[in-house]
């Protein structure tokens, strides 16, 4: 960067002070966020905003089977990864549930 140094490990060390100062000034958890979560495993689920739970798709839509009703199903961004936990879970007779608060801002 500055034009100091020939050696190789000089332009090596400045190379990454750089792209650690680019991630520092994009902030950190966005860059965790971005590259954790939007360009790997970006899924949406479709849960009950009444009981939590997953809804499950119908012919004409999703449905809430506990709640009977599909009035208060909203699509929430999750990992795939903690999709198949979920799932993973529920298969052990343990109904983990996701409380949705406000609008959903993905
Ligand atoms: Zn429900």
């Amino acid at each position: 960067m500055t034009g100091q140094g020939e050696n190789e490990e000089m332009h090596f060390l400045d190379r990454y002070k750089r792209e650690r100062d680019c991630i520092v000034s994009h902030g950190c958890s966005h860059f965790l966020r971005e590259k954790l979560f939007l360009d790997s495993d970006n899924y949406k689920m479709c849960v009950c905003g009444e009981c939590g739970l997953t809804a499950i798709k119908k012919k004409t839509g999703y449905s809430c089977t506990t709640c009977k009703t599909d009035a208060y199903i909203k699509e929430v961004p999750i990992p795939y990864a903690s999709k198949l936990l979920f799932q993973e879970l529920m298969a052990m007779n343990i109904a983990p549930r996701i409380n949705i608060e406000g609008d959903i801002v993905v």
